[in-house]
């Protein structure tokens, strides 16, 4: 059987091993946000409202496939942003009945605002919210959002979440140059949310920004100080793992 939803297992720095679940599967990006620091090149498909890309009984059926791969979390993540898959809460609900692994979503934050997502994504073990700017202007510049929500409200949705949420909910923030003079003011934002993790992150992978050097995100993680469970990429362990396969995991990820 072609193995085209589940991708994986891709070596995560957050998250071991981690067998992905794309439930866009679309051909090119299908996302709300066009990130400049995007591993995946240019959104081909922007979009803000959700739909149903891939049906859970092909799902389940690929499941059933990968049932025995050795992985430490399952990850929704793939070719865009996956909550704007309107069978996220029940994908979720399959893969953990189905793989009994703990599930992680990789969100960009901006569906957040709305309720039946936030409920969705309440149902995997973590949630890893992306926040890359501290202000409307920069989010507008470093993220291109599709949608129409500021910067303000994607914050508010994600405070929301954390009041309601049980989970482990960690931060993403992605530095590159335009941002890598906001540590303060993001490190404030971070202390607002209270995340059981913040994920101080640079883009590795060939996209068209350049990462930031070590010693710049040293000094950024030392704007964070106080806060519990700061991580930098730089300083990660990432796993030795083997893809079940290479063309649906390059998909995802061009470089592993
Ligand atoms: S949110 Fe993720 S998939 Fe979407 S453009 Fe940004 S980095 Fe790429």
């Amino acid at each position: 059987m072609a193995i085209s939803i589940i991708y994986g297992p891709v070596p995560s720095w957050r998250l071991g091993r981690s067998l992905g679940v794309d439930l866009l599967s679309t051909e090119g990006k299908t996302c709300s946000f066009d990130c400049i620091y995007c591993q995946l090149g240019k959104t081909v498909h922007p979009l803000v409202e959700r739909k149903e890309f891939v049906s859970i009984a092909k799902l389940a059926e690929e499941l059933e496939a990968v049932k025995n791969t050795a992985a430490d979390y399952v990850t929704f993540s793939g070719v865009g942003e996956p909550t704007l898959a309107s069978n996220l809460g029940e994908a979720i609900e399959l893969v953990r009945s189905v793989l009994e692994l703990p599930v992680a979503v990789l969100t960009n934050s901006s569906l957040m605002t709305r309720e039946d997502v936030r409920q969705e994504l309440s149902l995997a073990d973590v949630v890893v919210a992306k926040v890359d700017a501290p202000d409307e202007e920069l989010f507008r510049q470093i993220n291109r959002p599709a949608t129409e929500c500021t910067f303000n409200e994607i914050i508010r949705a994600i405070m929301l979440f954390r009041e309601e949420y049980q989970g482990k909910l960690a931060l993403q923030m992605m530095f590159v140059e335009v941002n890598k003079g906001c540590a303060p003011e993001m490190a404030r934002i971070a202390r607002q949310l209270s995340p059981d993790e913040v994920q101080i992150n640079t883009p590795l992978r060939p996209c068209a920004v350049k990462p930031l050097i070590p010693e710049d995100i040293s000094a950024i993680r030392r704007a964070f100080s106080g806060l519990k469970n700061v991580v930098a990429v730089y300083e990660a362990p990432r796993p030795e793992v083997i893809p079940l396969s290479q063309k649906a995991t390059l998909l995802r990820r061009p470089k592993l």
